[in-house]
This record gives C-alpha cells, structure tokens and sequence, in this order.
C-alpha cells in the first residue's frame, strides 16, 4: 500500500543523483521537492513501476539515498530526470501538458530488460530504460542512470502531449524533430544545474563552441554501444553531439546512417543532429549577447538557456498540426514566439543562424481579422466558426477538416486544432496515412492572432511516399508479417532490442504502413 512520503525536515527528499551521465560525472547527492511524491517514487504526474524489485522509500529521516548499485537508485534516478524535465517543459509552455495516452501519470520502468536501449512507449504511456552488463566498461549499465537519457525519452513524450499526431506519421521531418526535441530537452534541463553550469564553463573557457560534455549526449551508454558493436569511432564517448557544425539538405539525398559522423545521415536519429545543432547555435549567440550586454559569463549562459527554452518549448504550440513539412516549419513558429514573446528583437539572429544551418521558415501565413465566438471551444462552436469563415482562412469547401481540440495557457492564448487526413498509395500493395490540419491561435482578448493550415498538397504526399519506401528500403519497417489492432511492444522491437520505425497493419482500406509507437 503506498503512503505519503513524510520527510523529517524540511520539505524535500535528500537522494543520490547524475544530473547528466554516469560516465561524465562523479555522484551528487542533491534534494527533491517532497510536495506530493510517494513511494515508488510517484507523484500525480510520473509513477515508477518495477515489477520484481524493491521499491524506493523514504528512510526514517525521510530521504531516498541509495548507491547505484541498488536497483531503487534507478527508480530514484529516472524519476528525477523524468520530473526535473516535465517541470522545466511546462514552466516553458506554460500551461499543464496532458499527455498523449488520456492518462494523468506517465509509468517509468527502470528495469524494462537486459539490452543496450531506452525508449518511450505511447501505447503504454511509458518510459523505459534497460540494464546491460557492460564487460569492457566493468559494469552493468542502467540507461535510466543518465539524466541525458531520461529527458530524451521524456522528450518524445512531452512533445507527444503537445503534437499526438506527429508519432503516427513516417516523414523525415517530423520523425527528425522528434529526435531532435529529446536532445534539446536534455541540454536544456543539464543546464538547470548548477553544477552543470560551471563545468560546461570551465570545459570551454566560456566558448560554447568549443567540446564540452554538455552538448554530447548519453556518454556511458553509447560507450558500451560502441564496444559491443565494435565499432571505432573517432570520439568514442557520446551518441550525439549537439555542438556539432551540419548543415540541412533535402532528406531524400542523404544516405540513411554514414558512419563519419560530421555527414548527416537520413535516419532520424542521425537527421535530427542538424536540427538539435542549431539549437545549440541560438544558445551559444544568445550566450555571447548577454555578455556583450555586461552581464557576467555564468549568468549569461543561466539567462540564455531561459531564452532558448522560452523560444524552442513555446514554439511547439506554433508548429503545424499533423506532421512537420520540413525543419524551417518549426523555425517559423519559433520566429512566431519571438514576435510575440519578445517583440521580435532576434528575428534576424534566429534567421541568420538557422539560415547557416540550411534551414528556411516559409512565409507566415496572412492571418484575417476574427474574432472568437463565445463557444468557439467547444466541437460544434469550433466547427461552425470553420465552415463560416473557410473564404477569409483561405481553406477550400472540400477539405473534411475536423475541429480536433482546443486548449487555453496561462498567457490567456486559446488553440483550436483541426485534423484531416487521407490514405496515400505508396506502393500498389502498400498505402500510408497523410496527416494535415488547421492551427488557429486567438489571443486573450478573442482575437485570431496566427494561423497555419497545414495542406495535403501533392508535394506532401510525396514525401511521404518517398519517406515509407525509403524506410522500407532500409530495413527500418517490419515487413515479416502484418499486425492488426494494437500492436504488442515485443512485435515493435528488432532482434537486437531497437525499435522498427513501422510496421504494416491490415486496415479496411488494405495495408497500411504505420509509425511506431515506440521510439527510442
Ligand atoms: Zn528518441
């Protein structure tokens, strides 16, 4: 039965902790706010599930300081990282996130298998990190130990909560973004601590251009990785790195995963390190601004990583509804956020730098002067303002768009979201889903204030086309056998435990090829 943690002074919970990665960092022992965390430990929003071990709880002094040896360090471990990157994901986007799967607490499993992986599971509504016994390295290895991993994953399910049709859908774009999101989540909250701070100025003598450990993700788990596969690589300790110098190019030239790594790669994995460089870029800019402005180089970095997360979480809210056309797509929601946000002072250093990267925002789209109606929330408010103003929203009578959901933050802006979607033929045999939609922003006072209808032109279909085929060429679809209904986790995975990109499903229309829910 779980009971209340009480802790004995004070209200936080003492405990052990990597704020980044186990094999950059010596073990800090630091505090969690004790506000409604219980046993597990779980609180209204995360809840650790680990079946078969035991279960984290507050000693008599009301603390959960275990080593990482004890299988409850992982419980402690992953659920800090996982909590410390919703706080700093909604404080952002300011308003409550409801996550994708229609629960209110998102399941962690520290011990989900023995294999080198970690991933978030939307079917399930849950993250999941894996042991390995890493013989080179002397140790077993938890993917959940690092704080960098635990973001990613939790990562893939805030923007879930924000974008829930960006899983299901296979294009380079969206599937890069996604990756790319999880990274950026992981910079972002390292650099909450203090520590992290400090260690990322002393590593770069304050040039965020220069290597540092805060940029390389997921150091431990990529180096038993690597000795597994027997791999060489020229910086053997990261994953990725966000500081790194790739520039954009058309995904269907680029080979799917080259093993230089300073050559982008079509993969979503590899795909996403442009995106996540040039967000690395705004930070270190926004870094050099602040101490040109007078202030002091900590502060600077302090302040540029509030800015960067105010503009790169807000900007999700701006993103197009159904899947993301290309990375200057979210580019353009983030020139969005700095309009309204911050009067537009960086739109050219935010449009120099992605510019650098080979990433183009399109036009804003006019934005006609409405207003919204008293029910214009609710379905049928919502879909009559549509289908009254389809002329001034320049959307035609024939698109079956469907008013979706709306939502308000705490700014007072109110989002209503529709949703059309149609079956595209890949092959003769094989068809796949084609999502698009209508993002309608009104400000506080009513007034529609930004608008992107995101349109299923026949470009779109086919780069979809060309995106399935390409992942079915590659091996990155399950093609052994065709699923139906829900699909079980263990049919998601490879024989050596990384998830497929998709698999096929026999719908009424025939087979389709459909997204995982599953991404590591
Ligand atoms: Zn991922």
């Amino acid at each position: 039965m779980l009971t209340a943690v009480q802790p004995a002074c004070g209200h936080s919970i003492k405990h052990r902790y990597f704020s980044q990665d186990p094999l950059t960092e010596q073990l800090m022992t630091t505090s969690m706010p004790a506000d409604g965390v219980s046993l597990g430990p779980e609180n209204a929003r995360l809840k650790v599930d680990d079946p078969g071990q035991p279960v984290a709880a507050p000693d008599e002094s009301g603390n959960m300081l275990y080593v990482p040896t004890d299988p409850r360090f992982a419980q402690v471990q992953s659920f800090v990282a996982a909590d410390r990157s919703l706080r700093v994901f909604e404080r952002h986007l300011q308003r409550k996130l409801d996550w994708a799967f229609g629960r209110e607490q998102m399941l962690i499993h520290p011990h989900a298998g023995n294999t080198i992986n970690a991933f978030y599971n939307r079917q399930e509504g849950s993250i999941n990190f894996y042991t390995f016994n890493a013989q080179e390295l002397g140790k077993t290895i938890n993917s959940g130990h690092s704080a960098e991993i635990v973001s990613h994953e939790s990562g893939h399910a805030l923007l879930d909560g924000v974008r829930p049709e960006w899983i299901k859908c296979l294009e380079d774009a969206t599937g890069g973004f996604h990756e790319a999101f999880g990274d950026i989540l992981a910079f972002l909250v390292a650099l909450e601590e203090p520590r992290n701070l400090d260690k990322v100025l002393a590593e770069t003598g304050g040039d965020l251009k220069r290597p540092n450990s805060v940029a390389r993700l997921a150091e431990e788990v990529s180096r038993a990785l690597w000795d597994e596969l027997d791999m060489e690589r020229p910086h053997h300790d990261y994953l990725r790195n966000a500081n790194n110098a790739l520039v954009n190019a058309d995904p269907t030239t680029l080979p799917p995963d080259p093993p230089d790594e300073s050559e982008l790669g079509r993969a979503v994995h590899n795909y996403s390190r442009v995106m996540t460089g040039a967000a690395w870029d705004v930070l270190d800019s926004f870094h050099r601004q602040y101490q040109a402005q007078g202030f002091g180089v900590r502060q600077s970095l302090e302040k540029a990583r509030e800015t960067v997360g105010a503009l790169v979480i807000r900007s999700l809210d701006f993103c197009p509804v159904g899947h993301l056309p290309s990375y200057g797509d979210f580019a353009r929601a983030l020139l969005e956020v700095d309009r309204r946000d911050f009067d537009g002072q960086h739109h050219e250093m935010l449009t120099n730098l992605m510019a650098a990267r080979n990433i183009h925002p399109p036009e804003q789209q006019p934005v006609p002067a409405l207003t919204l109606p008293e029910d214009g929330t609710t379905p049928f408010g919502a879909q009559r303002f549509l289908e009254l103003h389809r002329d001034e929203l320049g959307i035609a009578a024939e698109v079956p768009l469907a008013f979706e959901r709306s939502y308000a933050n705490e700014l007072g802006e109110q989002f209503l979201l529709y949703r059309y979607d149609r079956n595209v033929a890949v092959r003769d045999d094989l068809s796949a889903l084609a999502q698009g939609g209508l993002l309608l922003v009104f400000d506080g006072d009513g007034s529609l204030s930004y608008r992107h209808f995101n349109e299923l032109t026949p470009a779109a279909e086919e780069r979809l086309r060309e995106a399935a085929l390409s992942q079915l060429a590659a091996g990155q679809i399950r093609t052994d056998s065709v699923l139906s209904g829900e699909v079980e986790l263990s049919s998601m995975l490879q024989d050596d435990g990384q998830p497929y990109q998709g698999y096929l499903s026999v719908e009424p229309q025939g087979t389709v090829i459909k997204a995982s829910p599953v991404r590591a």
